[in-house]
């Protein structure tokens, strides 16, 4: 069934005359129909944002936390819902699926009691300097197709508590749940202060270059990341941008083969290998490489590939129709340069959905392009090592530093290694653990500054320091 969507501008659901069709990866079925907004209805929603930044910005901490905590609510009351819709447009299987509405309501929870207070620099007879932190105004989001519904969230929700107001721009790949959250929302937020709005790739310079808006938050590729650092240059907005990775995974010889072989499958293929801090490229020291990649390849055959609505599913579709080919293409790659497969490879390409099997590599070549690149799918290369340093300079060697992980029952060791590794977060004996309280955020082409955290809140604001000189004679 097509279901046509509206927008939140200004407190109120509306619609277009232009719309666009949203596809169920699963099947490649029609399920929505979503406005296309273009510079008119992107007026307008910033307009109302900054209408409502005048009155939200004086707003107590009581007050913004009691909103964010209805929006919390409004997920969580209705998440049955949620998780379904959410399946049907990203492709993730349920259990996946209610975890990011679960975890997206959490999110809202957790942060909802940070606060950014003042911070005293000098108090004395001669002088009282203080900071505070002022929002920066009316923000402007933009959201990828991976995690669709909490990185819509992780946008917002620090957004309202540090008093600015937010235009938020879904992936034109998956914007059903986030507008079915604004129809939820719409009478929790105080108009104006949340507007959701979609279009495609084309609305997102239109937000970037808009100069009523004051700061841009990005999750995305890297190369749109670029283009949004281009597009915010103009008027020196602020940016937060969270980009890609090709997060390596480095396992010591005295882990337990059986015991980390099912944790390592589900660090790289979790919502299909499509997630920004999935292992992309695991080193196995060479003592234990082919028990444990042999381990992991059976494993992997035990998983099913498939409609994430149906029960057993394990991994999902490809989200679209783009990012399928782009797997494709990778495979193919691997394929023509002669590459060991230990299991997978084989892609029907004329079946209906965008299914991609899970393909294991056996130690393919560093500059091979499925271990240079991120993949962003069921694809993971397995490769071997001898010594820590060179596990720690090959797991360097990429233009990317997102995340990492050491698997290792010495746990001393792990984050001796940890320390050395070029990434803004490295997990020791376990995986994608994203902490609601602590800073998130990539070092090299992975991104700028943070989010989550009171560092992730700071990047909301701009700090402005008040003296009094005390013994001024005026
Ligand atoms: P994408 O960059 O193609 O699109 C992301 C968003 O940007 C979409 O809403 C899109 O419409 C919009 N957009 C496209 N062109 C634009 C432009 N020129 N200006 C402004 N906005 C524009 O990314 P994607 O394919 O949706 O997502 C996959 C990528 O996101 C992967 O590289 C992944 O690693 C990365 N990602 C990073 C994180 C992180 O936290 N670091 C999290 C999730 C995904």
């Amino acid at each position: 069934m097509t279901t046509t969507y509206a927008n939140l501008i200004d407190g109120e659901m509306v619609t277009t005359s232009n719309t666009f069709e949203v596809v169920n990866p699963a099947n490649e079925e029609v399920v929505g129909l979503v406005p296309s907004c273009g510079k008119d209805e992107l007026d307008r929603a910033v307009a109302a944002a900054r209408r409502a930044f005048k009155t939200w910005k004086k707003t107590s901490a009581e007050e913004r936390q009691k909103v964010v905590m209805g929006i919390s609510a409004a997920i969580k009351e209705n998440a049955d819902e949620l998780f379904r819709l959410l399946t049907t447009e990203q492709g993730k299987p349920h259990a996946q699926a209610q975890q990011e509405i679960y975890g997206a309501a959490g999110l809202a929870a957790a942060q909802s009691t940070l606060t950014l207070d003042d911070v005293i620099n000098q108090d004395d007879d001669t002088r009282l300097s203080r900071t505070r932190r002022v929002p920066v105004g009316v923000v402007g989001g933009i959201v990828p197709w991976n995690f669709p519904v909490m990185m819509a969230i992780q946008k917002i929700v620090p957004a309202l508590i540090s008093g600015c107001t937010i235009v938020l721009k879904p992936s034109p790949f998956t914007p059903l749940t986030t507008l079915r959250i604004a129809e939820l929302i719409k009478d929790v937020v105080p108009a104006g202060t949340v507007n959701i709005i979609t279009g495609p790739d084309e609305l997102g310079p239109m937000i970037t270059e808009h100069p009523d808006i004051d700061k841009i938050t990005f999750t995305g590729s890297t190369a749109t990341g670029k283009k949004i650092m281009e597009g915010a240059a103009g008027d020196l907005k602020r940016i937060t941008l969270e980009l890609g990775g090709n997060d390596a995974s480095i396992v010591l010889p005295d882990a337990d083969v059986e015991a980390v072989a099912q944790q390592l499958f589900w660090s790289s293929f979790s919502n299909a290998g499509q997630i920004c801090v999935a292992a992309k490229r695991i080193y196995i020291h060479e003592d234990i490489y082919d028990d444990l990649s042999k381990a992991i390849a059976e494993y992997a055959k035990t998983v099913v590939v498939g409609d994430g609505s149906q029960q057993g599913t394990g991994v999902g579709p490809i989200q679209n129709k783009k990012q399928f080919d782009r797997v494709c293409e990778l495979i193919q790659d691997a394929k023509d340069n002669g590459y060991q497969f230990l299991t997978g490879g084989e892609v029907d390409p004329s079946g209906t959905g965008y299914y991609v099997p899970i393909t294991i590599l056996d130690n393919p070549p560093e500059d091979a392009r499925i271990v240079a690149e991120e993949q962003f799918g069921p694809v993971m290369p397995l490769m071997k090592f001898g010594s820590v340093e060179e596990a720690i300079e090959r797991a360097n060697n990429s233009e990317y530093g997102l995340a990492g992980a050491v698997w290792t029952k010495d746990t001393d060791k792990g984050v001796e290694i940890a320390e050395q590794l070029e990434t803004g977060t490295v997990w020791i004996n376990e995986f994608l653990h994203i902490s609601p309280l602590a800073p998130f955020g990539g070092h090299k082409q992975s991104g700028i500054g943070a989010e989550y955290g009171i560092d992730g809140l700071k990047e909301f604001t701009y700090a402005q320091v008040i003296t009094v000189k005390r013994d001024a004679v005026v």
